[in-house]
């Protein structure tokens, strides 16, 4: 049986009528089954905003929480490396600027404070529904090698931990892992770790319709789930 506490996240956006998760949920998701996440906290006002990056450390990153703006960055909605108070003070006023002359319609619930991961190299991990098969898992590096290349590996769920490591091998770009052409080597340990969370997930929450843990961030030692979007039912 799964915990009662994933149960209450769908059963929130049930009842605000919202067929997906906003990111800080999907985070918290993310976190019960021991996936690594940014440290973050939604908050309400300025006031709070600047407490949270205090209590969290700068650097810190800002982001909007809105029903209407599920793609964050293409309505102006990310603020990256926010270094001191001041900082985020006026990213807290910008972002709701942007948002607000992007989308004009958006509903504000408040700003996302988060812990910065310092850049590294991108994967990403997602999901689909097949209607026949039912849950797939997705792999794959992340930005250009996705969008353009379509170089991703896919499995139905659930997954052993021998088929996470073949999803990881079999992308094209797996060298780049490996530490190719001056790249960090990845921790491939930390991702396997990340697969098959994630296929736990999505054998025990049925409500999961589409995933996409975009981007994780993958070090020499361990890696930080920095995005996840989920669409509900
Ligand atoms: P979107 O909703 O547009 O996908 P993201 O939350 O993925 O927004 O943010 C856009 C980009 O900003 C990410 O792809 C990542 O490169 C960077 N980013 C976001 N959050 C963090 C973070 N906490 N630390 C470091 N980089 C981040
Ligand atoms: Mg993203």
């Amino acid at each position: 049986m799964r915990d009662e506490a994933i149960s209450g996240i769908f059963e929130e956006a049930r009842l605000e009528g919202r067929d997906y998760l906003f990111e800080h949920e999907a985070k918290r998701l993310c976190s019960f089954y021991g996936m690594p996440v940014t440290r973050f906290m939604v908050s309400r006002t300025v006031e709070e905003a600047v407490a949270a990056a205090a209590e969290m450390g700068f650097p810190v990153v800002l982001k909007i929480v809105s029903p209407q703006v599920l793609h964050k960055s293409d309505a102006g909605g990310v603020l990256l490396n926010i270094e001191d108070e001041e900082e985020v003070r006026a990213g807290y006023r910008r972002i709701i600027e942007n948002v607000g002359a992007k989308v004009p319609e958006a509903e504000i619930m408040g700003i996302l404070v988060q812990e910065m991961a310092p850049s590294s190299t991108e994967v990403i991990v997602g999901s689909t529904r097949d209607p026949t098969f039912g849950q797939t898992i997705m792999f794959g590096l992340g930005g250009i090698f996705v969008e353009i290349l379509e170089d991703v590996s896919f499995r139905l769920v659930p997954i052993t931990r021998a088929d996470a490591e073949e999803m990881i091998r079999e992308i094209r770009a797996y060298r780049i892992l490996e530490g190719a052409r001056g790249m960090p080597k990845a921790d491939q340990e930390a991702i396997v770790g990340i697969l098959l969370s994630t296929s736990r997930m999505l054998m025990e929450c049925p409500e999961i319709k589409e995933l996409d843990i975009n981007p994780v961030l993958v070090y020499e030692a361990g890696a930080k789930i920095v995005d996840a979007r989920v669409i509900l039912g």
